[in-house]
């Protein structure tokens, strides 16, 4: 049979019926890879190729943005640390966990990774009375995580390498380690998939190895850690990590996304991480350390204690714009993995039964399966020429032929002399041999005495397209296949009976990820606070001595109030107080620290029509619905004024108000609101609350209600008014500017200045409330809320007379009837019934 015939896109199909994306891959290549064509790039497993997007949203992200160090307390620097804690979250999430079992420690590196284990793993010698630790390592190794044994051999710790095949041994033997209190830490360290032969190894194994069912647990009692070095697999295949619970994974991120390079990280199961011992400490680390004595304690944030110095951060806020890229061009991994795993599939079907005009075949593929599933087997092919008398050919000449067809491949070794030496069949003694003869890792000596000292791979990106595998195809046999070309008609049946059957059961069983890939959220309806029963109660009078003048909503969290009569309380607050918040490009939340504007819009909330009503000067005025239906459930790490990091469920109101709010602010802005169905719990209790349980928040940064003195708005007036110096250029401010500053919800008349800060409790109408503390106040109280500019007034009136402790008002939390939660309304003009603190 015709070989140029069988290399056509039908009998693609029918090794595999996953290709592409939905859309035309062609037109994706045109776009995104432009500086590919007329090459064949066919070494992703070395560095994969970023898409032209990534790296334009990147460059106007950094062109547009002020990031500072992480490490200051500047408004920059915030918008550092923020967006740095968002893609740490992003990475977690793509491997579907969260900080709650896992952290990332940014490295430079996979290899940066594997040096700070073997650095920081508390291994334990072997002496006369003790074992020991033991480091166990697969011979399918990569170089940097047997290097780890340069560590571990100085420490007189037992390095075990065990092969595969006794791996695959003990699984089969299930026996049970016995239970027994030793806690010797040990290590083992596998791959997840070779970078030599693409094979990927069970991840079940990582369990088995912590339970202590597998090699060589029944030997060394202890506690077994396992390492998974992830760095091959990721590039192609989603890793659930509720699945596999492995303590260590490094990973190289330029092997997943193209973009950046020199950026890695250490992902550390929280549960293990304290077992790590820290010795050198680095800038932002230490939580104290004296510099003349021996004095050091380590930040309790497990990612701080290990990144010594300034993280490279713009590379990190790259990260985000590398997942946004990924995920948009081809909807996760779960769609990379079946994409590539065909190619290779494809090519190795076709390649295995290509012939020389003698019958002799072509290539010697280095495999241990068949290319059976995308479960036991990733993108990668290994193989070696041979001429039509079995000889080899050397992997140099391949490469050179290779360039001359633009065909980019790796040669060699692959950093993996272990898998190398098993597939190739050269022993300890051939190496040394080798070596004698002039051949070092990385050289063009290919053969020596007709022995290869290497091979040939090819691995595939999501990128890559059936047209990379045809032209690999079209080289091998126009270059080394003495003609005619003949094709070994039986094995390529064989394999593809094989192929077929493999098909249509595996489909299935390949892990599906739901975390960090879009998916349908239930539609069941959120609890609504019910409005019924919602009108003006006017029991109460104007008859005591405190009463409530002013009610105030912020719908959307920064921006500005919307001032209503009565309101009803709803669970978390007033009702929608807070509900949604503005994210920028990086999902990043917006306040008016970073962002003045916001103070602009002017949300209002129609009930009527179950609507949110987004309105500014100069901008048509825009809606989106209230309960909206959930399409797209993300979760955006809530960035809080002091702790960043508590996460909240949201949903993404769409592109029209995105649209929207990116006109009106100058860049990419999306509107997002807290999920319904997500609760978000109070961090400090409310002092003296014994009865109350804990309380739920929406978007605010603190508690649910702030509350504000009158009074003390009065006597900060004025303060401003007898200072000297607030004329420069500072206007005097009137009563309802200074208010809107403080951004409270709720305005009582007072009789003194600030007695609310000695209030326990208090009744507004008919509804109880907590204090729940005092809201310390920072630089936002000087931004005017009706034109967005900033004056150095209150603050400063503020901070000299409130000397040192710099809070206006405090925090509220309500009580609610247990029978009836539901109901309450606030009233302009109610009654407020004050407790006082009792000594
Ligand atoms: C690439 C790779 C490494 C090393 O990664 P670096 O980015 O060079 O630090 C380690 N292990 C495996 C399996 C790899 O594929």
């Amino acid at each position: 049979m015709d070989f140029q015939k069988l290399c056509t896109f039908e009998t693609f199909q029918r090794v595999w019926s996953r290709y592409g994306y939905g859309g035309n891959l062609r037109d994706v290549i045109e776009q995104e890879f432009t500086r590919i064509k007329g090459i064949t790039y066919l070494d992703h497993a070395a560095a994969t190729l970023y898409p032209e997007s990534l790296v334009r949203d990147y460059s106007s992200d950094i062109s547009r943005n002020l990031y500072g160090n992480p490490h200051s307390h500047n408004p920059s620097s915030r918008l550092t640390h923020d967006t740095v804690e968002r893609v740490r979250y992003r990475v977690l999430q793509h491997f579907n966990t969260t900080p709650e079992e896992y952290s990332v420690i940014f490295t430079s590196g996979c290899t940066a990774a594997l040096k700070l284990v073997a650095e920081s793993f508390p291994w334990r010698p072997q002496t006369e009375s003790e074992a020991g630790s033991r480091f166990c390592y697969l011979t399918d190794s990569h170089t940097s995580v047997v290097g780890m044994t340069g560590v571990t051999s100085g420490q007189g710790v037992v390095a075990l390498p065990v092969s595969p095949q006794e791996v695959e041994n003990r699984a089969k033997d299930e026996a049970q380690g016995e239970d027994v209190i030793c806690q010797t830490p040990h290590l083992f360290c596998y791959p997840a998939q070779s970078n030599f032969s693409g094979r990927k190894y069970p991840l079940s194994h990582v369990k088995g190895i912590q339970a202590r069912r597998l090699y060589p647990a029944c030997d060394h009692k202890g506690h077994w850690f396992v390492l998974l070095d992830a760095a091959s697999h990721v590039s192609c295949s989603p890793l659930n990590l509720q699945h596999c619970p492995a303590d260590f994974i490094p990973i190289s991120f330029y092997k997943m996304f193209g973009f950046p390079t020199g950026l890695g990280a250490l992902l550390v199961r929280n549960d293990a991480a304290g077992i790590l011992k820290k010795t050198y400490f680095g800038g932002g680390t230490a939580a104290a350390y004296l510099s003349g004595e021996d004095y050091y304690v380590h930040s309790a944030n497990i990612s701080d204690r290990f990144e010594d110095g300034t993280v490279s951060f713009l590379d990190i806020i790259a990260l985000n714009h590398s997942f946004e890229a990924l995920y948009k061009i081809t909807g996760g991994m779960h769609n990379i993995q079946q994409h590539t795993f065909g190619l290779a599939r494809y090519t190795y079907m076709l390649l295995s039964s290509l012939c020389h005009g003698n019958g002799q075949p072509v290539a010697q593929i280095y495999t241990e399966g068949q290319f059976e599933s995308p479960s036991t087997q990733g993108a990668i092919l290994n193989f070696n020429l041979m001429d039509s008398h079995g000889k080899i050919i050397g992997y140099s000449q391949v490469d050179r032929m290779a360039s001359l067809y633009n065909i980019h491949m790796r040669t060699g070794c692959f950093c993996n002399t272990g898998a190398c030496q098993s597939f190739l069949g050269i022993t300890n003694q051939q190496m040394k041999r080798n070596l004698q003869a002039g051949h070092v890792c990385g050289d063009s000596i290919d053969l020596v005495d007709g022995q290869p000292t290497g091979s040939v791979r090819v691995s595939f990106g999501y990128m890559s397209t059936f047209e990379d595998c045809q032209k690999f195809l079209s080289f091998v046999a126009e270059c080394f296949v003495e003609k005619p070309v003949t094709v070994d008609q039986v094995k390529l049946e064989k394999l593809r009976a094989t192929a077929a059957e493999s098909q249509g059961s595996n489909e299935d069983s390949t892990i599906k990820m739901t975390n960090g890939e879009i998916h349908q959220a239930d539609e069941t309806k959120p609890t609504e606070a019910s409005l019924k029963g919602f009108g003006h109660t006017d029991s109460n009078s104007h008859g005591g001595a405190y009463s409530l003048t002013d009610i105030y909503i912020y719908p959307i969290k920064s921006c500005g109030a919307y001032e209503v009569h009565d309101w009803p309380v709803g669970p978390l607050g007033l009702l929608y107080d807070r509900g949604w918040m503005v994210v920028n490009g990086n999902g990043v939340c917006l306040s008016q620290k970073r962002e003045a504007r916001l103070c602009l819009i002017r949300p209002q909330v129609h009930l009527p029509s179950n609507k949110l009503l987004l309105r500014a000067s100069g901008m048509d005025t825009i809606s989106v619905p209230l309960e909206s239906s959930p399409q797209k459930h993300t979760s955006y790490p809530v960035c809080q004024s002091k702790v960043c990091g508590d996460r909240v469920e949201t949903v993404d109101c769409g592109d029209e108000a995105a649209l929207w709010l990116s006109d009106f602010l100058g860049q990419p802005c999306r509107l997002i609101r807290q999920s319904p169905y997500f609760t978000r719990d109070m961090k400090k209790k409310p002092s003296g609350a014994a009865s109350s349980s804990s309380s739920s928040l929406s978007l605010v940064n603190e508690a649910q209600y702030l509350m504000i003195n009158r009074a003390s708005v009065e006597l900060i007036q004025k303060q401003m008014s007898s200072r000297q110096d607030y004329s420069e250029g500072d206007q005097l401010l009137d009563t309802q500017n200074v208010i809107s500053r403080f951004r409270a919800n709720l305005v009582i008349t007072g009789v003194e200045p600030f007695e609310e800060d000695n209030w326990s409790h208090l009744i507004i109408g008919t509804t109880r409330f907590v204090v729940a503390g005092q809201c310390g106040r920072c630089q936002m109280v000087g931004v005017d809320q009706d034109t967005g500019t900033k004056t150095k007034e209150p603050l400063m009136s503020l901070t000299a007379y409130r000397d040192g402790k710099v809070t206006f008002g405090v925090y509220l939390t309500h009580q609610l009837p247990k029978d009836s939660p539901t109901g309450s309304v606030l009233s302009v003009g109610s009654l407020v019934q004050p407790k006082i603190h009792s000594p």
